[in-house]
């Protein structure tokens, strides 16, 4: 995947809410361009491989639950500078310290339950993307 990609997933908690919709019409107007999206659910393995870097963490196991317990829309975007500038869009990982016009400000709840993912890398919006796309997924 080039640089000018990142990956993202709207979390259980934004599906649960019904901000699909809202979430998606934001980060089109902020100039991403959808080059993959699907609904799915995660299975446990999936958000244990998926969420590796963090299994010594305290809240690990309570991410794995949350992440799995409902449907995510998971989605690849393209913009110059992706994976900077939709960090920037979602803000801070706790809603509290997230700016005024984020995605995480808006639409999260809490430090955990936090609606958005956004790749921290192009190393790993890469790996990210392939992990939950195949080649004629891509756009
Ligand atoms: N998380 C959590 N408690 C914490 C930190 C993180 O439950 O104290 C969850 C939260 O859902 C977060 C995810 O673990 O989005 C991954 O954490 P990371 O530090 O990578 O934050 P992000 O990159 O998502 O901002
Ligand atoms: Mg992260």
């Amino acid at each position: 995947m080039p640089s000018n990609r990142t990956f993202t997933m709207i979390k259980p908690d934004a599906v649960e809410n019904g901000y699909i919709g809202a979430i998606l019409t934001k980060i089109i107007a902020s100039g991403f361009r959808i080059v993959s999206m699907k609904m799915t659910q995660l299975s446990q393995r999936d958000a244990e491989l998926f969420y590796a870097i963090h299994k010594e963490r305290s809240f690990f196991n309570d991410l794995v639950s949350f992440m799995t317990r409902g449907p995510i829309v998971a989605a690849i975007l393209e913009k110059e500078n992706a994976v900077d500038d939709f960090r920037t869009l979602i803000g801070a990982t706790n809603p509290k310290e997230a700016a005024d016009g984020t995605l995480r400000k808006q639409f999260a709840s809490s430090v955990g339950e936090n609606a958005v993912h956004g790749s921290d890398s192009n190393e790993n919006a890469e790996i990210e993307g392939a992990f939950h796309f195949s080649g004629r997924e891509i756009f």
